[in-house]
Parts: structure tokens; C-alpha cells; sequence
């Protein structure tokens, strides 16, 4: 009995002509590729800092991956909806690599002004269309503009999401210099920093190299903005830096 059963069973796994075997079907299922979890720093023990970009993707945010990837640094994307939908690839590359994605509302509104349904709406078409390409809904926002309001700060609180601001900008939005661009960001980071900047202007990614390798020979490590926090954000509340002050003695 047992071997017939035995034999029975072996007997269903060979193939029927004309009949695809079962691993064969297995084989063309795509792989879902696994992101890349390394141990996070502890920012409250290392010098570390976040360096954001904002506006994105375009062009030029291709060429900033490239940067990013050949340097193992991870940044946080700050994108607006209406570029996802224009450049999903490079918000899929952003996700693939291991950096954070954020929210920066889908037509780059003023939602500090906005009515509470037009800034609801800009902030949850922003959050899917992010999350229909990365298959990861975002967990921050920062303000276009840094513009805020009780309303606003309500609806984040509301749909998830921390209110992420900055502690460096080197106006690079107006300065398409390169060399301007890394001299304000060198000259303004401290431990704990949030740099802003926009991958939007190439001017802006021919100057990350040489900040980032500056600020890496200076003992900084380089870490998405929930790392910098510890992955502990809350919705609705605003960030500026890590320890406003005291403990690593930051002005
Ligand atoms: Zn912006």
C-alpha cells in the first residue's frame, strides 16, 4: 500500500505532453526585489545628518542616483505627485535604493493657504500616486514653500503624516552655482542637520559629490530623515533637526 502510494505520488509530478509543468509557471512570476534593510546609526551617538531634495523627480535626479549609489549614501526625496506620474522609473530607482520618499504635495501648492479639501486632496493624491509606484505610502510631508497653518498641520495629523522641515538651505533654487551651493551647505551643517536642497537643478547634483565627500571625511554619516529620528515620527508634529539643542550641544 504504502509504495503504491508513494509511486502515486511521484507519478503526478511527471509532465503531461503538451502540458507546462508547474515550476515552469513559478519561473515567469517576475521576483519582487527585496529593499535593502541595513542596521540604521544611532543618530544620538554618531554624527549624522539628512540630506533632502525636494521638487522631483526630473532629469537631472538620475544622474544624483547615480551619485548617491556610487557613494552608499541615502537621502530623503521630497517629491511632488505630478513628477511621479511623469518619471515613476526614477521613483521606483529612489525606493529600490534604499532612500526615503516624501511628500511635497502634487502640484507644488501653498497648502498653508489652501482650503482644507484642496490641501487634503493634494496630499492624498500625492500619497497614492507614490504609493502605486514604490508600493510604499509616505509617512512625511514637507510644506512647498514651508508654508503651514493649524489646518494643515490637522489634515497631516489625520492622513499620517510628519511635517518635515529644514536647518540648512542654501538657496540653491536661486543660486544655480555649484560651488555657492556646497560652500552654504558645508558652512551651515552641524550634527543633526537637515539639509535642503533641490535635485531638480543640475547646478544643485554636480555640487552633492563634493559635499557629501567633504562631510564623509568629517566623520558624518549620511541617513534618511526617519533614521536621523529614529523612526519615531509622529503625524501632524513638525521636525526641524534631531535634539533642538542640549544633548549634542546644537545651537
Ligand atoms: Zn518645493
Amino acid at each position: 500500500m504504502l509504495a503504491a502510494a508513494v509511486f502515486g505520488g511521484l507519478s503526478t509530478l511527471t509532465p503531461v505532453p503538451g502540458q507546462a509543468r508547474p515550476v515552469t509557471v513559478r519561473r515567469t512570476v517576475p521576483e519582487v526585489k527585496p529593499r535593502p534593510v541595513p542596521p540604521p546609526p544611532d543618530c544620538s551617538r554618531v554624527k549624522c545628518v539628512a540630506l533632502t531634495f525636494d521638487d522631483g523627480p526630473a532629469e537631472s535626479t538620475g544622474k544624483l542616483l547615480d551619485v548617491l549609489a556610487a557613494r552608499k549614501v541615502k537621502a530623503t526625496f521630497f517629491v511632488v505627485g505630478e513628477n511621479v506620474v511623469r518619471y515613476p522609473e526614477l521613483v521606483r530607482r529612489e525606493h529600490e535604493a534604499g532612500h526615503e520618499i516624501g511628500d511635497h504635495s502634487y502640484t507644488h501648492a501653498d497648502l498653508g493657504r489652501a482650503s482644507k479639501e484642496k490641501a487634503r486632496s493634494e496630499l492624498t493624491r500625492t500619497q497614492d500616486a507614490i504609493r502605486r509606484v514604490s508600493g510604499v505610502t509616505p509617512v512625511l510631508f514637507r510644506p512647498p514653500y514651508g508654508s503651514m497653518s493649524k489646518r494643515l498641520t490637522g489634515i497631516t495629523r489625520k492622513i499620517g503624516l510628519a511635517q518635515v522641515l529644514w536647518t540648512v538651505d542654501p538657496l540653491d533654487w536661486e543660486h544655480r552655482d555649484s560651488e555657492y551651493v556646497k560652500k552654504r551647505v558645508l558652512k551651515s551643517v552641524k550634527p543633526g542637520y537637515v539639509v535642503l536642497m533641490h535635485d531638480i537643478h543640475p547646478t544643485t547634483v554636480k555640487a552633492v559629490p563634493r559635499i557629501i565627500d567633504r562631510l564623509a571625511a568629517e566623520g558624518y554619516v549620511f541617513v534618511t530623515v526617519s533614521e536621523l529620528f529614529g523612526g519615531r515620527l509622529t503625524p501632524g508634529k513638525e521636525y526641524l533637526q534631531l535634539n533642538s539643542g542640549e544633548a549634542q550641544g546644537l545651537p
